[in-house]
């Protein structure tokens, strides 16, 4: 039994068949129904750009990494983000001892960790 994947457009959330139309030798986007803007624009984009977008909280890059992308690494890339917001964190509120350069209190930074997953969700 195979499911057609269903896609979303980026700007609107409407449900579309397709994001592009293949032709001889060019792809080109497709129009929403609903807003009638390009479905998705991100799927000529790197994804690199992509996280970009997503990390300055674009709705579109979240909607296209949700429904329409299909780069497999953006949990890892989340997971490091979180990390270092953690880490960033937990050095700014913590008080450093005297002669530490970089040390973290582990039992902070866990902690730090703990309230950055709970209020990222
Ligand atoms: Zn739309």
């Amino acid at each position: 039994m195979t499911e057609k994947k269903r896609f979303v457009c980026v700007n609107c959330g409407h449900r579309v068949k397709e994001l592009f139309k293949k032709y001889s030798n060019t792809m080109k986007t497709t129009q929403c129904d609903k807003c009638h803007q390009i479905t998705d624009k991100y799927i000529e984009f790197e994804e690199f750009i992509i996280l970009i977008d997503a990390l300055l909280l674009d709705s579109c890059a979240f909607r296209h990494i949700i429904y329409n992308g299909d780069f497999k690494l953006y949990w890892k890339v989340s997971l490091v983000v979180l990390l270092l917001e953690s880490f960033a964190l937990c050095r700014q509120k913590l008080p450093d001892p005297p002669n530490a350069s970089l040390h973290v209190h582990e039992k902070g930074f866990y902690t730090y960790t703990l309230q950055n997953m709970i209020t990222c969700s």
